[in-house]
């Protein structure tokens, strides 16, 4: 399976980290690697200081499709968790700034920290979910899908014009504003529509 990752879908958080809003969705990948599952907790890497999270709604893809016309997109999914983005930040920034790729900032081991996954017809309207991160019981980010500039059917739509999707493979939609480090002995706790998804400890 692969891990497909949006980046830059809400505006408050293109501001915060000072980029441009783009054209048309922007994406990168994660190896299978980088999962986490089951709430293991999250071991701070040695080659970077400036751990951040970002919390992110996951589609998990039900069949094969390349190609997939926007119509028929959300047919490509059932179900729905939340996934945390580890970045390390001062690699990407400086990743950024040399003009290379993110493979390393975005797609180190344990990256990918992933709950369990909710059927999508559990949710009324799905451009009206709302998520959310505590830090240490304190909340750091809140989101609603309705906010995301591309939609669950513009990202799978436009992922398929370049890369076959798969059974297993797990969309992460982008990150709402809030996004920020964390240090050993924090713990992460992501919330979706009021259910505990997701808890990761830093160590
Ligand atoms: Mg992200």
């Amino acid at each position: 399976m692969k891990i497909i990752c949006i980046g830059r879908n809400y505006v408050e958080h293109i501001r915060e980290l000072n980029n441009a809003i783009p054209s048309e969705p922007v994406f990168f990948l994660k190896p299978d690697t980088a999962l986490l599952i089951r709430n293991r907790p999250f071991y701070y890497p040695s080659f970077s200081t400036d751990i951040q999270y970002e919390l992110e709604l996951v589609l998990k893809i039900n069949k094969v499709g390349r190609h997939i016309q926007k119509e028929f997109a959300l047919t490509y999914f059932d179900e729905i968790g939340l996934g945390l983005d580890m970045t390390a930040r001062d690699l990407q920034e400086n990743a950024k700034k040399k003009s290379l790729p993110w493979a390393v900032a975005k797609g180190f081991d344990q990256s990918a920290p992933v709950s369990g996954f909710i059927l999508k017809n559990h949710f009324s309207d799905l451009k009206n979910i709302n998520f959310h991160l505590d830090l240490n019981g304190r909340t750091v980010q809140q989101g609603n899908s309705g906010l995301m500039i591309y939609s669950f059917e513009d990202i799978i739509t436009h992922i398929s014009r370049y890369m076959t999707l798969r059974t297993g493979d797990l969309i992460f939609t982008g990150t709402p504003a809030g996004v920020g480090p964390v240090k050993n002995g924090d713990v992460l706790e992501a919330w979706l529509e009021g259910e505990k998804m997701l808890k990761c400890e830093i160590k």
